[in-house]
Formats: C-alpha cells, structure tokens, sequence
C-alpha cells in the first residue's frame, strides 16, 4: 500500500496537504483493520526507488539464487515433518500450532526476546505462532535445525510495521 493519501509522507522534503504527514499516514493505513493486519506477516516499507538507484550495480545474489536458497529450505522443511511422522506436512506454513512450538521452539535467548516482545507489542496468540512460523522458516533458509534470537528478531521487525500502526491510530 502506499504510505498515505498523497503517497509520499514518506519522501524527504514532502509536506502532506492534509496536515503533518505522520497523521496523514495514520488516517490513511488504519483504513487495514487490526485483525487483517494481524493476518500479514511480513510489513516491510519499500522506499521510492529513485533514477540513481536504478544506476547502481544490481545486487550480488540473482532470482535464481534466491529460488534455489527457497527451493532447499522447503526441502528441509517436508523433510522434518517427514521424520516426525507427518509427511503430509510440506511447510512450516501449515503445520498446527502445538508442532510448531516443538520444532520452533528458541535457544534461552530467543525466548527471553521472544516473550519481552509479545509483551511490549502485545502479541495475540496468533500473532505469536506467526512470528515462530516466520523465525522457523528464516532458521531453515540459514540451514539450522535451532531458531535464534537473530531469527526471531528479524521475524518481529516483520510485525513491527503494523505495531506502529496501531499506536498512531
Ligand atoms: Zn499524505
């Protein structure tokens, strides 16, 4: 979505019609309900791409690396709830809540995070299991059988966008 009505609260120098341009990005992103937000599990903002951006070199890693880096951490992921007995579960996406807090389950770290975040951003319980999903599944694209506090750090930073949100409605 854009950032807001005008599309450009986000831009150096604009200055939203409307007002202050933290307002009108508020007024214009609490249009998206708590709860479908709460169904997204990656927020990430996407600055304007500028013409100088399209001189730079292109990035070092190419689609195809990053499909093949996919392509294995799927494999891992059907091959893990293979050997649990659950062939039919192919993705970390899918499988029940109970499971995935056995395979997903952090080192020390990850979980005094874990449970600081689900506090300070006041985690539903399926925002929750989203984050363990979203920090199994980085943990797979890592090739680590263990989730970390880096994987869930990285899983919340997802979440963080829509937390924002909510406090400036
Ligand atoms: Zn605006």
């Amino acid at each position: 979505m854009n950032p807001c009505r005008c599309g450009r609260a986000d831009e150096p120098g604009f200055a939203c019609r409307r007002g202050p341009n933290t307002r009108c990005a508020a007024d214009y992103q609490a249009r998206i309900s708590g709860p479908l937000i709460d169904r997204i599990d990656l927020h990430i903002e996407v600055p304007a791409v500028t013409a100088a951006d399209l001189i730079l070199p292109p990035p070092a890693e190419g689609s195809r690396e990053i499909a093949e880096r996919v392509a294995l951490a799927r494999d891992r992921q059907a091959a893990r709830y293979a050997a649990i007995g659950l062939p039919h579960i192919r993705s970390n996406a899918v499988v029940s809540g109970a499971v995935l807090e056995d395979v997903a389950r952090p080192d020390a770290s990850g979980m005094a995070l874990l449970r600081e975040a689900a506090d300070a951003m006041r985690l539903s319980a399926r925002g929750y299991h989203r984050v363990l999903r979203v920090a199994r599944t980085l943990a797979d694209l890592d090739g680590l059988d263990k989730v970390g506090r880096v994987h869930l750090a990285e899983a919340l930073s997802y979440r963080a966008l829509a937390d924002e949100i909510r406090r400036a409605a």
